[in-house]
């Protein structure tokens, strides 16, 4: 029957030999489970709650053929009949729940990082330190052979299908490239020889594994670097690969290499669509589109007007498991939405750790962090509606306590009503309005504009303070000056900000207070591409015009720090550099290593490498970090009530939301 609301997100797909219940494919995510201790066992888990959630097709994440093409000295491999068993704990399960999966390949190439690396052409990448050897032309056969291996594994191991890896500037796309491939044999030279290596990918699984198993090839359809495919290579390989045998082509947006922003949260929603559209207008097979799409609204739009045949999502999954299933009991406004921030996900594998959310702390760790239903449910109080305290009373209550939320201000959120203001931040107001929803299907009382004291909260059974933050004032002589304002007026909107601005800070909130000021909100694909130098009407090679286009600021704004180094060390590990670049081409002084005399009406005075040095300026906004807020917690412990101590207020340093939301979840599991 039609669905009412997404009748095309809900129409299956028919591939022939087999028909996916919708149109929506769970996108490819390395999670570190796969290393992990018993990692399988919560591999199964993990993927079997997103098969129950009704995802129409599911894909792991990258496993190597071989031991050369491991993306780290111990990443999976699949290369062996006793390794394809571990897999079938993960078919079986997602079999169980009706879902469909298909394995992905990936070889990292000149990516991997370990000295074993291979690749067309001995030419070490940016962002290795690994110089690869090259491959003989034995080598890249052998290399063709071990594909088809491994897709052969992957059939005995039960799955659905491969995805073969041919993006993200992985090693097909090195072999694509003129500039990564400087070969003389049959796979280098022209682009017809240099294509040959994927469709010898593709013809050689076909050839193992027969005419019924799904083979999606994720195909790179904007490089976002200057030697990438031109739209004539990528058309021509194609249609050389539907020849080949592939059942579905995916997309795949930029080298990891590329200085352009792809998934991260400030790239406006579907950014980088339209180029699959382009796609689908030369070939006959389905074609799936991808990057920053996570409602299903938008998935809807995206195949209604013929974008694409499939949609795919991947950090959406982890955010919520449910997704499909709340669009489909028209419960939209219930999905937990994934804010593209890539903090608890991307930044922790990147990190060589354990991928989760940040705004669904139990992604990963299905089988550990169960809600569990209460044998006595319990009075609680939580003070604070930040994360923390939004975190802990949705937690508690789904387990069965009565949960009353006391909050000062007059909406839930705390500090996500000032970061749902920066620009390229707009996907916060998605939490406050999941935990919104939740909070009031789960039961919550919540008390607004209410200032918990201490007597009030005498007869509960458990006290949560969640109070968070008080923004730190530094000791600068001047600070009282009317021309200092905290990051809090500013976001606020409490205050006027002059044409010269000083920033005493460069944290998280620096470098925001300082984007608050240089950039609109909501910035279109437009806006966005013209920025970064995206050519989305792919007339230059690999999409990039090489010319970024930031508009000057109304400000001139200096940013300041006392540690020496880089500004904006500390922040993502795979978003930090985004903002470092927007300020700098927002022409953003920075300056490190300096200490602060003093404040007057004309500036700051400060001394660096033993100078002393002005910096005019008409406002100074502090964003110098954050002190804990714990008034009630003496005098509740020493009224002998039990205490639970949470996010910002149990510790401010180094806090962030994946931490507080976190410390929600397991203090509810622990009440
Ligand atoms: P808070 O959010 O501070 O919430 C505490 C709440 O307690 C407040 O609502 C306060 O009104 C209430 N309260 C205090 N005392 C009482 C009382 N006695 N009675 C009732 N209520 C009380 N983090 C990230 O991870 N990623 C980001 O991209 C990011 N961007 C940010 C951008 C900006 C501009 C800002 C300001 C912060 C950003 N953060 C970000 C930080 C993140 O918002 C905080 O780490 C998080 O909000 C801390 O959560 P919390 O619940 O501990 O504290
Ligand atoms: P922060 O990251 O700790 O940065 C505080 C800044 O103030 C630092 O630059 C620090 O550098 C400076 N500082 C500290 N004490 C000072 C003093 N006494 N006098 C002058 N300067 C001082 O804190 P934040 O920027 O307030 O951010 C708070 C939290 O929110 C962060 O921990 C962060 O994780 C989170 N957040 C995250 C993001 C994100 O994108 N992930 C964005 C915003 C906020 P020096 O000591 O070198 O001067
Ligand atoms: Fe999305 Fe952030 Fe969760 Fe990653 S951590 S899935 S980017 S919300």
């Amino acid at each position: 029957m039609t669905h009412s609301t997404y009748p095309h997100l809900f129409a299956p797909l028919d591939l022939g030999f087999t028909t996916l219940k919708n149109r929506v494919l769970m996108g490819s995510m390395h999670t570190g489970l796969e290393e992990a201790k018993g990692g399988f066992e919560r591999l199964a888990s993990f993927y079997a709650e997103r098969a129950r959630g009704g995802c129409g097709l599911i894909v792991t994440g990258g496993i190597a053929p071989n031991r050369a093409g491991r993306l780290s000295p111990f990443a999976s491999k699949l290369t062996n009949e006793s390794e394809a068993k571990e897999h079938a704990l993960i078919t079986q399960a997602v079999h169980e729940h009706e879902g469909k999966i298909v394995l992905q390949i990936l070889h990292a190439g000149r990516y991997a990082y370990h000295p074993f690396g291979v690749a067309p052409s001995r030419i070490k990448s940016p962002i290795s330190p690994f110089k690869p050897w090259p491959l003989t032309t034995c080598g890249v056969k052998r290399t063709i052979s071990h594909f088809a291996r491994c897709a052969r594994l992957a059939k005995q191991a039960g799955y659905d299908g491969v995805e073969v890896m041919g993006s993200e500037g992985y090693l097909i796309t090195q072999f694509l490239s003129a500039k990564t491939n400087k070969r003389r044999d049959d796979f280098g030279g022209d682009y017809r020889n240099r294509m040959r290596f994927p469709i010898e990918i593709v013809k050689a699984i076909r050839a193992e594994v027969g005419e019924d198993f799904i083979i999606i090839f994720r195909l790179s359809l904007l490089d976002c670097v200057p030697f990438g495919s031109s739209w004539e290579e990528i058309t021509e390989l194609a249609l050389a690969l539907q020849e080949a045998g592939v059942t579905l082509l995916n997309t795949g947006i930029g080298w990891h290499e590329a200085r352009v922003p792809t998934i991260a949260t400030m790239v406006p929603r579907g950014a980088f669509t339209s180029v699959t559209k382009k796609l689908k207008q030369v070939v006959k097979v389905p074609v799936i589109t991808s990057n920053r799409i996570n409602a299903p609204d938008q998935v809807e739009s995206l195949l209604a007007d013929e974008t694409a045949d499939m949609v795919s999502m991947a950090r959406p999954f982890l955010a919520d498991p449910d997704f499909i299933t709340k669009a489909k009991s028209d419960e939209s406004e219930r999905i937990n939405t994934c804010i593209a921030c890539n903090q608890a996900c991307l930044d922790e594998i990147f990190q060589g750790r354990q991928a989760t959310c940040l705004v669904n702390p139990q992604a990963g760790y299905e089988t550990q962090k169960p809600l569990i239903p209460v044998k006595e449910s319990k009075d609680i109080a939580i003070v604070g509606a930040g994360p923390a305290g939004m975190s802990a009373a949705l937690y508690s209550a789904k387990r069965g306590h009565h949960v009353t939320l006391y909050e000062s201000a007059n909406e839930i959120g705390g500090q996500f009503n000032l970061a749902k203001q920066i620009p390229g931040k707009e996907e916060f107001y998605e939490t406050l309005r999941y935990f919104a929803n939740e909070l009031n299907a789960a039961g919550v009382k919540i008390k607004l504009g209410h200032r918990a004291v201490v007597n009030e909260l005498l007869d509960y059974d458990h006290i949560v303070v969640a109070t968070g933050i008080t923004p730190r004032q530094p000791a600068i002589p001047g600070i009282d000056l009317p021309h200092v304002h905290s990051y809090l007026e500013v976001l606020q909107g409490k205050v006027a900000v002059g044409k010269q601005v000083v920033i005493i800070g460069a944290g998280g909130i620096g470098f925001d207070v300082a984007t608050y000021l240089c950039e609109q909100s909501n910035q279109s694909i437009e806006e966005f591409t013209t920025k970064w130098g995206v050519d989305l009407s792919m007339q230059t090679r690999g999409g990039i015009t090489g010319e970024t286009t930031f508009a000057v600021p109304s400000h001139e704004i200096t940013l300041c720090q006392r540690k020496a180094g880089k500004l904006g060390k500390n922040l993502g590990k795979t978003t930090g550099w985004i903002h470092r670049a927007e300020l700098k081409h927002y022409g953003v002084k920075q300056v490190n290593n300096i200490q602060y005399d003093k404040i007057d009406e004309q500036g700051v005075h400060v001394t660096r490498d033993g100078k002393a040095m002005f910096i005019p300026a008409e406002s100074i906004i502090i964003c110098a970090g954050q002190q804990s807020l714990t008034e009630l917690v003496r005098p509740l412990e020493n009224a002998g009530k039990s205490v639970h101590i949470i996010g910002g207020a149990k510790l401010a340093a180094e806090l962030d939301a994946k931490r507080a939301i976190a410390e929600g979840l397991d203090c509810a599991l622990a009440l």
